[in-house]
């Protein structure tokens, strides 16, 4: 049993247009993946794809006009609304993708004790902050007096202190320096090896690859592929779906290789493949309908030609 699981999750927001006339912008569309303990499953795709909006559809955080369809199940009992409430910053936790997260008037010592579910608050605290290298004085220090990386490193210590068997981390490394963003992503591979299930979603596959176990390609709001970090080698050639290559070719070290045209917003999806405008392989039965998710060579795609 995964310890979480999506499946079919779409999300669409309710818009008023002229007149007072409600339209539903449709964002997800059908998305299923699954995270097991112990495991990082990257979620990587550009901006706009959609990655953010399933961190908050798992956490429960979607804003009021969103509409979600399908079915979340954690430690294999369906995530319902009040359950979501309750879980949320004990089992499951967020790393967000902005600082700000941080209350600005609050020391950021008092703010990590604040987490702690079990045992001694200051304790905790303390272990955590030696654990990722902050010294005993960060904890009397307000938000604003931190760097970026120790900002990054006091919310991850948030999530660890609260013994969260599932960590979501929502671009948890922008703006950051190389060292700085290896450090972070180590203490998600960290918390992994202690039996925690780990979410990275990013928009920076390369530095995703170098601590994830499976990769989830986003693309105009679906997943158009699940693969293991192993299969990005090479020329790609065990990766299944032509965007997952086109991302892995793009890669300096993999020889630059511009992808034409861009993504389409995702309430206006060209029928069929939503990729097919941009695709080398795209023929007449791509446009007929959109691919369905099938399994191959153990791994998940959706492209019809994909063998
Ligand atoms: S279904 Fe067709 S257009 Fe879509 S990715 Fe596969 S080959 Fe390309």
């Amino acid at each position: 049993m995964a310890l979480l699981e999506v499946n079919d999750l779409s999300v669409a927001f309710v818009q008023y247009v002229r007149g007072f006339r409600q339209q539903q912008a449709q964002v997800l569309h059908g998305l299923s993946l699954s995270v097991d303990s112990g495991e990082i499953l990257a979620v990587v795709g550009a901006s706009g794809s959609g990655k953010s909006l399933l961190a908050h559809a798992i956490l429960g955080i979607l804003p009021v006009n969103a509409r979600a369809r399908g079915s979340l199940r954690f430690r294999g009992e369906e995530l319902t609304p009040e359950r979501q409430q309750a879980l949320r910053g004990s089992e499951i936790a967020l790393v967000p993708q902005s600082v700000q997260y941080l209350d600005p008037l609050m020391r950021v010592g008092r703010q990590v004790r604040d987490a702690v579910r079990t045992g001694d608050p200051a304790e905790a605290q303390r272990s955590v902050f030696e654990r990722y290298r902050l010294k005993p004085g960060t904890a009397a220090l307000f938000p604003f007096q931190l760097s970026g990386g120790m900002a990054r490193r006091v919310l991850v210590s948030t999530a660890t202190v609260s013994g969260a068997r599932l960590v979501v981390a929502d671009e948890p490394t922008p703006g950051l320096d190389p060292a700085v963003v290896a450090e972070a992503l180590g203490s998600f591979r960290e918390l992994a090896d202690e039996g925690c299930g780990v979410m990275l979603i990013s928009h920076d596959i390369e530095s995703a690859l170098a601590v994830a176990d499976r990769v989830a390609v986003l693309y105009a709001g679906s997943v158009v592929e699940i693969a293991r970090a192993e299969e990005f080698a090479g020329a790609g050639e065990a990766l299944r779906h032509p965007y997952t290559r086109a991302l892995w070719r793009a890669l300096p070290q993999n020889g630059f290789v511009p992808l034409r045209g861009s993504q389409p917003p995702a309430n206006a999806l060209p029928a069929g493949c939503a990729f097919a405008p941009r695709c080398a392989y795209a023929d007449a039965s791509c446009t007929a309908e959109r691919p369905g998710e099938r399994a191959l060579r153990g791994g998940m795609v959706r492209c019809i030609h994909a063998s």
